[in-house]
């Protein structure tokens, strides 16, 4: 047995990559370890989407590097992710200690790196951008973390949003098949998964034909898709994260339909300002996504919306930022995302003009955030005395406390027996803490 350990920054992409990863390498005898001193082989599954995320890889590479030394260099270290993509040679050259970098498309090619690298022959990075190639070789088996898993249906961006990376580091939108999406799911479900989150970039952007043994066939969108996986025995499905522009007609009644469609919906907006919106490329306003959440909540009325937010894009002007504050009280989000506008290289916004002094950015961030959190209290509170049914998901930090979620992914708490752990069960919403709910089994 070889030991491995995997850190994983950024998006639930990279969580379920990291677990791939995991999958790809366990025939070679690697079994994950709970810190990096136990382990043969390190790997920071990395993100570029803000400076601050690409920093701390270049952080937790410098400590690394001594924990190598310490090992005689027999300890390996290998970069993947959205920073590997973004910066291959630089971490090279910046880090000598790093022994492997490997791009987020590239990542099962992982056992031929490490036998090169044992031959101290060939490339030691791979930054290759086929993600077909990638989903056809990843392997079928599937260990699962816990009582929910996430599902890759879709990978990368054509959106380009000007502030944005994503579409540099993962590239061109592509849409995993229903047949491979289904064989996967059907994996899960038979490893006992509770609960399915299809995840991509664009995920309601997720197109393409019927699997074979569907009646009718024809092109799906990812209202079929998961009429499909409903009818697997997961008790929850969700997904994340979608795009204003992709929201059509059928995902929208497949929240009406479905009841193992979660109520909540990750739908950012980033901005409530036409003119900061059309900067940022989004191709929608700010009415446009006003009138698609009452579409939504036509739908399904106790549907809970979260968002991202970013504060300080260039040229962002009070009013215009005034314009997030007054979609924010319109909208009532359930909890959401803020982050001040980082400059990414090679992405449009980063030469803008007009770029706003930090300070100002952390004000507008202060004020919004604020006013997020209260909106989230305010949601939590308005649970408080009602029956909910709770995912246990694992042992809490408490002794004698279990921990699980809400279908609007809020965590509760309840003192009970760590055997309801991967089962549903009803709970009474008795207080709210900073973080949590709190409730006794009802
Ligand atoms: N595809 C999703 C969408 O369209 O909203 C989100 C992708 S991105 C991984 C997650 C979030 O990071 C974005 O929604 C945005 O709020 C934030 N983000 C992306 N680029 C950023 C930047 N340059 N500065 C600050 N936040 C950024
Ligand atoms: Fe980035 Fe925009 Fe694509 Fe989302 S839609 S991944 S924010 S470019």
């Amino acid at each position: 047995m070889r030991g491995l350990f995997i850190k994983t920054y950024g998006c639930q992409a990279n969580v379920y990559d990291s677990e791939r990863m995991r999958d790809v390498l366990a025939p070679l005898g690697y079994a994950p370890v709970e810190a990096p001193e136990a382990a043969d082989l390190v790997i920071l599954n990395t993100c570029h989407i803000r400076e601050k995320a690409t920093e701390k890889v270049f952080s937790e590479l410098g400590r690394l590097k001594e924990l190598k030394q310490a090992t005689g260099g027999a300890m390996r270290i290998a970069v993947a992710g959205c920073v590997a993509q973004a910066e291959g040679e630089e971490i090279m050259r910046r880090q000598p200690a790093v022994d492997m970098v490997v791009g987020p498309q590239a990542y099962h090619r992982l056992p031929e790196m490490i036998a090169r690298l044992s031959r101290q022959t060939g490339d030691a990075l791979d930054v290759d951008f086929a993600a077909e190639e990638k989903f056809d070789a990843l392997p079928t088996s599937r260990e699962l973390s816990g009582p929910s898993a996430f599902l890759a249906v879709q990978e990368g961006c054509d959106k380009f949003c000007t502030f944005c990376v994503v579409p540099y580091t993962r590239g061109a939108e592509f849409s995993r098949s229903a047949d491979a999406i289904m064989a996967e799911a059907r994996e899960l479900a038979s490893k006992g998964a509770k609960e399915i989150v299809l995840i991509g970039q664009n995920v309601n952007a997720w197109h393409g034909a019927a699997p074979a043994s569907q009646h009718g066939g024809g092109a799906w969108r990812l209202g079929d898709l998961i009429r499909c996986v409903a009818r697997l025995g997961f008790a929850r499905i969700r997904y994340t994260t979608s795009h204003p522009r992709d929201m059509g007609d059928d995902l929208i009644a497949a929240h009406a339909d479905n009841p193992k469609l979660m109520p909540y919906l990750h739908l950012p907006v980033q901005s409530g300002s036409d003119t900061v919106l059309e900067a940022m490329n989004r191709q929608h306003t700010g009415d446009d996504y006003r009138r698609l959440v009452e579409r939504i909540r036509k739908s399904r009325p106790d549907i809970a919306m979260t968002s991202d937010f970013i504060v300080g894009f260039p040229g962002e002007s009070d009013t215009d930022f005034d314009a997030t504050m007054q979609l924010v009280r319109d909208i009532g989000y359930a909890t959401a995302f803020s982050f001040k506008y980082s400059k990414r290289p090679g992405t449009p916004a980063s030469t803008m003009r007009k770029q706003v002094a930090e300070d100002v950015k952390a004000a507008r961030l202060d004020a919004l955030q604020k006013l997020l959190l209260s909106q989230q209290y305010a949601f939590d509170d308005s649970q408080i005395g009602k029956i909910m049914p709770v995912l246990f998901e694992k042992v809490a930090r408490e002794e004698g406390q279990i921990m699980g979620r809400t279908p609007y992914l809020q965590p509760v708490h309840v003192k009970t027996d760590a055997a309801l752990i991967g089962q549903v069960a009803s709970v009474k919403i008795e207080k709210r803490t900073a973080n949590s709910l709190h409730g006794v089994l009802a």
